[in-house]
């Protein structure tokens, strides 16, 4: 299965808020699939549809607890602070220390549409925020304090 082409900062897809996805079909999950493929073939451990071009709800995490592919995802729930050093597929060669949920609650679809939950707290919790952020149009840039920045000349 051939992988998908990530789009770099500042490509303005990555801008773009993703549509949620009103049903999944085979069409959908071959998306799914090769965004897997994808995130694997990068090293990645997480990946938003708007990073490969797709501005549609699509989400695949592996932190290497199993691979979750989310369709729809929304932060349901959250509570504490944690602060993690992130880095990300379309931003390469940037590390930010962000600052997110420590524990969070996911709802969303699997691929054959059935609701699902996941319970998330550390690094899996932070994936899973990094993600659902992309498809808001929103990068790990636009989340770092200033001080952070600047260690990558970024403004
Ligand atoms: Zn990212």
């Amino acid at each position: 299965m051939p992988v998908y082409n990530i789009k770099k900062y500042p490509d303005p897809f990555l801008r773009r808020k993703a549509f949620r996805v009103g049903k999944i079909t085979i069409e959908e999950r071959k998306i799914l699939a090769q965004m897997v493929e994808t995130m694997y073939f990068a090293d990645g451990i997480g990946l938003a549809g708007p990073q490969v071009g797709i501005d549609r709800q699509f989400v695949v995490v592996d932190v290497g607890e199993g691979l979750i592919k989310l369709v729809n995802p929304k932060i349901v729930f959250r509570e504490g602070e944690s602060l993690m050093e992130e880095g990300c597929l379309s931003v390469p060669g940037v590390f930010l220390n962000i600052k997110r949920a420590e524990k969070i609650l996911v709802e969303g679809w699997d691929e054959k549409e059935n609701n699902v939950q996941i319970a998330a707290e550390g690094l899996l919790a932070h994936v899973l925020q990094h993600e659902i952020d992309h498809l808001e149009g929103i990068l790990i840039i636009d989340k770092a304090e200033k001080k952070e920045k600047k260690k990558f000349n970024l403004f």
